[in-house]
């Protein structure tokens, strides 16, 4: 077994060990995360994919340390910078969330305050982030756009090209496109100039040019503040153009971690190989696009051995009685699955 290794690479700034949060509802424990472990690359944009409920997002919450109940994180270590996040007080979590990792959500509408401007919101963040400029927010001035304080806000959101700041602060977010919406979250995300950056699905509530355009900016920050970046989607295409690793999670555990060179050249996982087979291509001739057969297992009932085993082309006898191990096929590119013993 090779277990999780990521000495050979260079400067680590995250190391995921084993981590594991599970909640625990009246039908059962949802096994969210089971056991995950990876490591991000400083400066590195990193692609965690997989389908829908595969654990995602629970991965990303459970490093924020944003988990709710009946939510628990029930063990693993979280190293940022060599300090396990698992064992900070809150205090010192609200401290790093924001400063050190900041996070964008999925659906800006569901993350920005309906009843507030987003200049006000932006503010908000700023003042936490900046107290220099906490003289510029007094009640009589909230209309004041001229403060220190409020130059900052139209700085800050010009930085990620929302147009005419001083008109665009004063709107509601239902006033406002989900492209501009993705903008100010990520102008929120950044004030506190973030060393690691979670973006859950921060193109699924846009259309198609305004996803290019916000890909594009992700990209760009991570080249010019050489940013960490970990990007949550279940779209292969966008870790391809993107991400220099990939992550590939299913049924609450990583089944393979690879640079994307290797992963899309030869992918091992016969999931990682049904994804990739699932995307449109345009060489593809006409007929009917190869789907992974079945759905996500249900993490309260997951499937022994290997829980992809019910819907696996390759399954073979040891993959219904015994959960595979972790295998190095290559440098730096794992794969958790029998066929590799
Ligand atoms: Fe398929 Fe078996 Fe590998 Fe699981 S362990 S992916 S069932 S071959």
């Amino acid at each position: 077994m090779a277990g999780h290794k990521a000495m050979s690479r260079g400067n680590i700034l995250l190391q995921v060990e084993d981590l594991s949060t599970y909640f625990h509802t009246a039908e059962g424990v949802v096994k969210a995360v089971d056991g995950v472990s990876f490591s991000l690359e400083a400066g590195e944009m990193t692609g965690l994919v997989g389908e829908s409920g595969c654990g995602k997002t629970a991965t990303a919450l459970s490093i924020m340390r944003l988990i709710e109940s009946p939510g628990r994180i029930e063990g693993g270590k979280v190293l940022f910078k060599g300090e396990d996040l698992l064992a900070k007080s809150p205090a010192e979590m609200r401290h790093i969330r924001g400063k050190e990792i900041a996070m964008i959500w999925q659906d800006p509408f569901a993350a920005l305050n309906p009843v507030q401007t987003v200049g006000e919101q932006i503010a908000e963040v700023v003042k936490a982030h900046e107290p220099v400029q906490v003289d510029g927010w007094l009640p009589w001035q909230r209309r004041r756009r001229n403060t220190a304080l409020w130059q900052r806000v139209y700085q800050v959101m010009e930085a990620v090209h929302i147009p005419n700041p001083p008109v665009v602060a004063t709107a509601y977010p239902h006033q406002l496109s989900g492209g501009l919406l993705q903008r100010v979250l990520i102008a929120m995300a950044l004030i506190g100039e973030p060393t690691l950056l979670i973006a859950d699905e921060p193109t699924t509530a846009v259309d198609a040019t305004i996803q290019v355009q916000i890909l594009q900016f992700l990209k760009q920050l991570q080249a010019e503040r050489r940013m960490t970046i970990l990007l949550i989607t279940h779209n292969l295409g966008i870790v391809a153009r993107l991400c220099r690793r990939v992550l590939v999670m299913y049924a609450g555990k990583i089944v393979e971690d690879a640079d994307v060179y290797s992963f899309f050249r030869q992918p091992l996982h016969p999931y990682s190989r049904g994804l990739l087979q699932s995307i449109p291509r345009r060489e593809t001739k006409r007929g009917t696009l190869p789907t992974i057969p079945g759905s996500v297992p249900n993490l309260i009932h997951v499937p022994a051995g290997c829980a992809f085993h019910p819907r696996c082309p390759e399954a073979f006898a040891p993959c219904t009685a015994e959960e595979p191990k972790t295998y190095a096929v290559g440098e730096g590119h794992l794969v958790k699955c029998h066929l590799f013993a």
